[in-house]
C-alpha cells in the first residue's frame, strides 16, 4: 500500500526470451517499479513496534524476516520469538512453527513458498508487490516452453521462482544447497535444465562440471558488483578478505575469498581470523554482520565505478519495501493474504519437499553421494 510519504522507484531489469529458430537466447529490458517507504520517526518507530509485538501474541502469529530486509523487521523477528535467515531456513522455519499465521518480510516467491509448505496457515505479507528480478525475467509460458524444448533434462530452479515455475521443476534448490544437489545429479548422470540466475548457474556448473543449460536471468542487487572497483578496494584494504554471493558475475566471485549463500557468508565472517572483510551481496547483510562480529569491520563491495549502471546501489528496492507500518497493518486487518492455488501448490511442493528432504539428510550427516533413494537415476 502506498502512502502519501512514500515514494516510487523505477527499476529496469533483464528478461531473457529465446528465439525459437536458431534456439539463441536474449534478453529484452523490462520495467518494474518498487515502493520506497517513508522512514517513521523515533516516537512512531517506538509505538510501531509496541503494536507488533502486541498484534503477534494476540494473533498467535510468527515473524520470518529475510537478511536483506530493514534492520528493525529483522530485530524483532528475533525478538519475538520468529526467524531471520535466508530462503531455506525461513520455509523450514514456517514449516514447523506451531503459529497460524506467518508474517513473511522477504519477497513475494517468499511468500508463496511459506504457503505452499503450510497451506492450512495464513500467511501475510507487508506488501504483495515486493517481487524480485529472478522470478519476473522467469514467466512460466516461456520456461514452460524451454523445459517443453529440452525433455531429456531434469529441471531444477532456484526458489527465486514463482510458485508456476516451481511446479514445472522437478528439483528446487537455494543458493545453501544447490552446489551439493547438482553435484548428487550429475553424480547419477543427469543433464540439468537450470533456472533462473546464469551467474549461479554458472558458478554451480565450473564447481560441478555438470551439464547444465541455462536460462539467463539475473539479480539486479548482485548483477551490479564490479571485479575492477573490487580490486581498487581491495588494494586499499589488503587485509581484508573477501566474501562474495554467487548471483554475483564470475569475475567478482573469482576474487572470492569464501563464496557462498548469505547463511555460508555469515558463518565465514564469524569464523575467518581476518579483522577486515568485503561483502558483495546486499548491504541489509551489513545488520547482522555487524551485530553478530562486533569487533570486525565489513566493507561494501563496489557497484559504483566507471561502468555503472547502479539500478540498485547494494540494496534490492523490493526487499526495502517491507517497513514496519506494513507488519502492523496487514497483523492487525489481515490484508495482504497470500494465497496458492491448492492444485499448483500440491504439484509446486514436490520439488520443495525434496530440497528440504535432501538438506535434512545431510544435516543429519549423510553424504550427498549417500543420498540415492532421493535422486533416482536419470
Ligand atoms: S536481492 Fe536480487 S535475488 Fe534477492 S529478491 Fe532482490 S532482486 Fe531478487
Amino acid at each position: 500500500m502506498t502512502n502519501t510519504t512514500d515514494t516510487v522507484k523505477e527499476v529496469d531489469y533483464e528478461q531473457p526470451q529465446r528465439e525459437t529458430a536458431a534456439g539463441a537466447a536474449v534478453c529484452a529490458t523490462k520495467h518494474a517499479w518498487a515502493r520506497v517507504p517513508a522512514e517513521p520517526a523515533p516516537a512512531e518507530r517506538a509505538a510501531l513496534k509496541d503494536k507488533i509485538r502486541r498484534l503477534l501474541r494476540e494473533k498467535n502469529a510468527v515473524m520470518v524476516s529475510h537478511y536483506y530486509v530493514h534492520p528493525d523487521l529483522q530485530d524483532l523477528a528475533e525478538e519475538t520469538g520468529g526467524l531471520v535467515s535466508d530462503s531455506l531456513e525461513m520455509a523450514r522455519f514456517g514449516r514447523d512453527h506451531t503459529a497460524q499465521t506467518l508474517v513473511v518480510s522477504g519477497v513475494r516467491f517468499m511468500g508463496e513458498t511459506a504457503k505452499i509448505l503450510s497451506p492450512e496457515k495464513r500467511v501475510l505479507m507487508p506488501d504483495l508487490d515486493a517481487t524480485c528480478s529472478l522470478d519476473l525475467g522467469c514467466p512460466v509460458d516461456e520456461f514452460s516452453a524451454f523445459c517443453d524444448a529440452h525433455p531429456d533434462r531434469t529441471v531444477v530452479v532456484y526458489a527465486n521462482t514463482s510458485a508456476a515455475v516451481k511446479a514445472r521443476a522437478d528439483w528446487l534448490v537455494t543458493s545453501s544447497c544447490a552446489l551439493e544437489i547438482v553435484s548428487a545429479l550429475k553424480d547419477k548422470g543427469h543433464k540439468i535444465l537450470w533456472a533462473p540466475d546464469r551467474h549461479l548457474g554458472g558458478y554451480i556448473q565450473r564447481e560441478t562440471g555438470a551439464d547444465m543449460l541455462m536460462w539467463g536471468g539475473s539479480c539486479i542487487v548482485h548483477d551490479e558488483f564490479k571485479a575492477f572497483e573490487l580490486k581498487a578496494l581491495m588494494k586499499e584494504h589488503p587485509a581484508a578478505r573477501v566474501l562474495v554471493h554467487p548471483e554475483s558475475p564470475a569475475d567478482v566471485v573469482a576474487l572470492a575469498d569464501a563464496v557462498g549463500s548469505t547463511s555460508a557468508i555469515l558463518k565465514a565472517a564469524h569464523e575467518m581470523e581476518a579483522q577486515e572483510f568485503i561483502v558483495a551481496t546486499d548491504s541489509g547483510m551489513m545488520h547482522k554482520l555487524r551485530t553478530l562480529n562486533p569487533g570486525k569491520l565489513f566493507l561494501e563491495a563496489p557497484t559504483a565505478g566507471n561502468s555503472a549502471t547502479c539500478k540498485s546501489c547494494a540494496h534490492c528496492p523490493w526487499m526495502a519495501m517491507n517497513c514496519l507500518a506494513d507488519v502492523a497493518r496487514v497483523l492487525e486487518t489481515g490484508a495482504n493474504e497470500v494465497h496458492v492455488d491448492p492444485a499448483l501448490g500440491l504439484r509446486a511442493r514436490i520439488p520443495i519437499d525434496r530440497m528440504l528432504a535432501f538438506t535434512a539428510a545431510l544435516k543429519g550427516g549423510r553424504d550427498a553421494g549417500s543420498l540415492v533413494p532421493l535422486i533416482g537415476a536419470a
